[in-house]
């Protein structure tokens, strides 16, 4: 896919702020909060028209009554304005209404008809669209979802990483799983990349962490749920914050650049490849290993994956990963792929495919 440049993003130097309220809630708290925004740097405004929610009952949104609250947006404060689309009927109104970009809810992006659906309602339609991941931790769903639209002839496209919903997790919302977007960037570098820390927190105390994490990892832009009386909001009231506090956020951040030119990173890269031609080395060494012991255990007769001695190795790597002061987890994690490798080459040796 080549993407075509957003006019939001393109020659920004420091990440582009999205930021309003979860949902519209009615046209004072839309313009009160619009007011509050104009003049602090704030590229594009969000308003929810339209609702997903978990469970019926809870507020849906005002539907496109909301839309001209929108337009006076635009048209009196000088911003952008964007808002969530999930069917062809919500992308024909807030077409009508002149929304500048659209996006594509996490629920959404879950479900390839619904996307189907958007995809066909924009055939020959010239707007951005952003789209965020799915809830579970798909990237391919996340592509998936950005090939519809671009197969339709949407070219402008931006994707927003919100986190995914897991069961374990309890500190946030949904969990972060930077390395998903940390992919999705690395197959389309020219796709910008919008972090949205307020569903990912789902408590306000967590965004500015959240939001210089995405600014380290070189995100295009972050979109920040605010509202002038959070505790009062009608969904999200958590998360959002107020447009003071979006200002001290924005203030505290510490902004970096993609490369500096830096010439001292070339020595600690040089010693960081050789350290890694070391690991690949030895990786292979300890291959040749495991592909003597299939031998053996093929002349033996014993089954190739053996619980006690897989257990053994990553207790032992672990206790060493904690003696180096290495992240346990991630050696843990590392290992258990080393061994499958391992046992891969073993299966293989087994089955005669493989002498050595
Ligand atoms: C939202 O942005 O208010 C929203 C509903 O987000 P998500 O699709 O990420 O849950
Ligand atoms: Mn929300």
């Amino acid at each position: 896919m080549v993407f075509d440049k957003i006019d939001i993003f393109d020659k920004q130097t420091r990440p582009v702020v999205i930021a309003g309220p979860c949902s519209a809630e009615s046209e004072e708290q839309v313009l009160t909060i619009a007011a509050a925004l104009a003049g602090r740097g704030v590229s594009l405004f969000r308003a929810g028209i339209w609702k997903p929610r978990t469970r019926p009952g809870c507020f849906e949104g005002v539907g496109k009554e909301g839309l001209a609250w929108l337009q006076r947006v635009k048209y009196e404060y000088g911003m952008s304005v964007t808002t969530e689309v999930a069917t062809a009927t919500h992308v024909e109104q807030a077409l009508a209404a002149g929304v500048d970009v659209l996006w594509v809810g996490a629920r959404t992006t879950t479900n390839p008809f619904a996307v189907q659906e958007i995809a066909d309602a924009l055939r020959g339609v010239d707007i951005p669209v952003l789209v965020k991941n799915p809830v579970n931790p798909d990237v391919e769903l996340w592509v998936g979802a950005l090939e519809r639209l671009y197969n339709a002839g949407v070219t402008r496209l931006g994707a927003i990483h919100r986190g995914f919903s897991s069961y374990a997790e309890k500190f946030f919302r949904n969990a972060p799983q930077w390395q998903l977007p940390i992919q999705l960037r690395r197959r389309f570098p020219n796709l910008p990349l919008v972090c949205d820390p307020s569903h990912i927190a789902g408590k306000r105390e967590l965004i500015l962490s959240l939001s210089q994490h995405a600014v380290d990892l070189g995100f295009n832009g972050l979109m920040i749920e605010t509202h002038c009386n959070p505790v009062c909001a009608l969904s999200d009231a958590r998360q959002q914050v107020t447009p003071d506090e979006l200002g001290i956020i924005l203030e505290r951040l510490v902004h970096r650049s993609l490369d500096n030119g830096a010439v001292e990173f070339a020595s600690h890269r040089r010693r960081m490849d050789e350290i890694d031609d070391a690991i690949v080395h030895l990786l292979a060494k300890r291959m040749e290993l495991s592909r003597e012991i299939g031998i053996l255990k093929r002349e033996c007769g014993v089954t190739v994956f053996q619980p006690s001695r897989y257990n053994e190795i990553i207790e032992r790597c672990t206790r060493a990963a904690a003696e180096e002061k290495l992240d346990t987890g991630a050696v843990k994690d590392i290992f258990e792929l080393v061994h499958s490798e391992s046992i891969r080459q073993q299966l293989r040796v087994i089955n005669g495919e493989s002498d050595k």
